[in-house]
């Protein structure tokens, strides 16, 4: 197909007309669709169903290691947790430490103690002028809403396939003390489905910054989320990397089982060096008698160990693959060579990204409103929710069903070449 740019004014008025009257039957069907938040579907939430039937009044809810589930204690987490969770993020169990329900609340309490408490020592980041965040664009509009919220100013880094642009994150955290941290989901990224290359982990693990207590804010969402058996992003360990390089404590990793078993009903954890897990739980003692070991003991009798997890997380693949590959399907067979927008076609994670032409962002999300769509909102994948570029919608296809994607997603072509068109013609 020809690029909009090559039409004539006479031939894009045309075209215009002719995709108005799509627009306008598609909006006359009154639909509903969402393809906002990477939330699972029923049939993914379906998957973990036997985790309910696990612990009931006949079973004993004592944990192999002899703790009494229904009872206070053990801050760490029970032993077999930990070691669920210490083989999902790839460290040893010395190097983990469970919390509860949400990996989130375990970054937005990380920040809070930073602020409050300082990490090992160090000044509250409260009591200096300025704290500064480095934020990968596009990134996850929550962990950009944990460092607004906090007051803590964010610079945006460029992502590139490889990851954050390694030059600029080495200058700027030589040069600035105030910088204090850095946002990442190193697999399958939120929302461009990239991973980081063995380099950029290896540079991230050599880091020099200014400030001797920033940190590597290291968020392994979607570790064991792949689409493919044959087709699988592999990355590099950082914290063991951090250690070779003698920089053990730069990196917090962060994970849960949210998109394993029920997102807001799972297991979170911190991967860490030792110090910044004593450091960790200097607050959290205060903080709380224990997390939900009855939850713990749940996960652990359905999962068993890595196995039972890798095991599930086909199951998922299988219901996801299709609706991700519905929605190229629909953007090839419509966009391609039109020149108005590119995507991304990951092989893990929750999302595909979108940029159309700059300036059309959020003119796209508007349009598909009108017809019934709802997207996430234009700029969310940026800090303060402004993309410079006003260009990148996240595309989250988990939750609908692939004949509902089918209609979401021809909705959505219809936005991008109606506000192309409309954009061209101003030109
Ligand atoms: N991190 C990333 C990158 C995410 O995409 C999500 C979920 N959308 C979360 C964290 C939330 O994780 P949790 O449910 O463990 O709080």
């Amino acid at each position: 197909m020809k690029p909009y740019s090559q039409l004539s004014k006479e031939e894009l008025t045309a075209l215009k007309e002719e995709l108005e009257k799509q627009f306008e039957d598609v909006k006359g069907k009154g639909l509903k669709l969402d393809m906002s938040r990477g939330k699972p579907s029923k049939a993914q939430l379906d998957l973990s169903n036997g985790m309910m039937d696990i612990l009931n009044s006949q079973v004993d809810l004592v944990s192999s290691d002899g703790v009494d589930c229904r009872n206070y204690g053990i801050l760490d987490g029970i032993s077999d947790a930990r070691k669920l969770l210490a083989d999902m993020s790839e460290v040893p169990e010395r190097n983990i430490l469970i919390y509860g329900n949400s990996s989130l609340n375990v970054m937005f309490d990380t920040v809070a103690r930073a602020m409050t408490h300082g990490f090992l020592g160090s000044t509250p980041w409260c009591k200096l002028d300025k704290v500064k965040f480095l934020c990968p664009v596009p990134g996850y509009d929550r962990h950009f809403g944990i460092t607004e919220f906090f007051g803590i100013e964010m610079i945006n880094v460029p992502l590139l396939p490889t990851g954050p642009d390694m030059d600029m994150v080495e200058k700027l955290v030589a040069e600035d003390p105030a910088i204090k941290g850095i946002w990442c989901v190193p697999k399958y990224a939120n929302p461009t489905g990239i991973s980081y290359s063995d380099e950029t982990v290896r540079r991230f693990a050599h880091l020099k910054p200014a400030a001797e207590d920033f940190r590597i804010f290291w968020d392994n969402a979607y570790s064991i989320h792949h689409l493919y058996d044959d087709k699988r992003d592999v990355i590099l360990e950082l914290l063991n990397e951090c250690v070779k390089a003698g920089n053990p404590d730069m990196v917090l990793k962060f994970i849960s089982t949210s998109k394993v078993s029920f997102p807001g009903s799972g297991i979170a954890a911190l991967a860490a060096s030792e110090a910044n897990l004593e450091d960790a739980k200097k607050y959290m003692r205060v903080q709380t008698i224990g997390h939900d070991k009855l939850n713990q003991l749940r996960h652990v009798r359905f999962f068993k160990d890595m196995q039972g997890m890798y095991a599930h997380m086909r199951k998922h693949a299988d219901i996801l693959r299709p609706k991700f590959e519905k929605v190229w399907e629909v953007l090839d067979r419509e966009l391609a060579g039109l020149e108005i927008g590119t995507w991304t076609k990951p092989v893990g994670g929750y999302f595909i990204s979108f940029d159309s032409m700059e300036g059309c962002a959020k003119a796209i999300v508007a349009k598909a409103k009108e017809a019934g769509l709802v997207l996430t909102g234009a700029g969310a994948t940026y800090p303060y929710g402004k993309d410079p570029k006003d260009s990148n919608i996240r595309i989250a296809p988990s939750f609908p069903t692939v004949e509902e994607l089918e209609v979401a997603v021809e909705i959505f072509v219809l936005s991008v070449k109606l506000v192309s068109i409309d954009k061209l013609l101003e030109a």
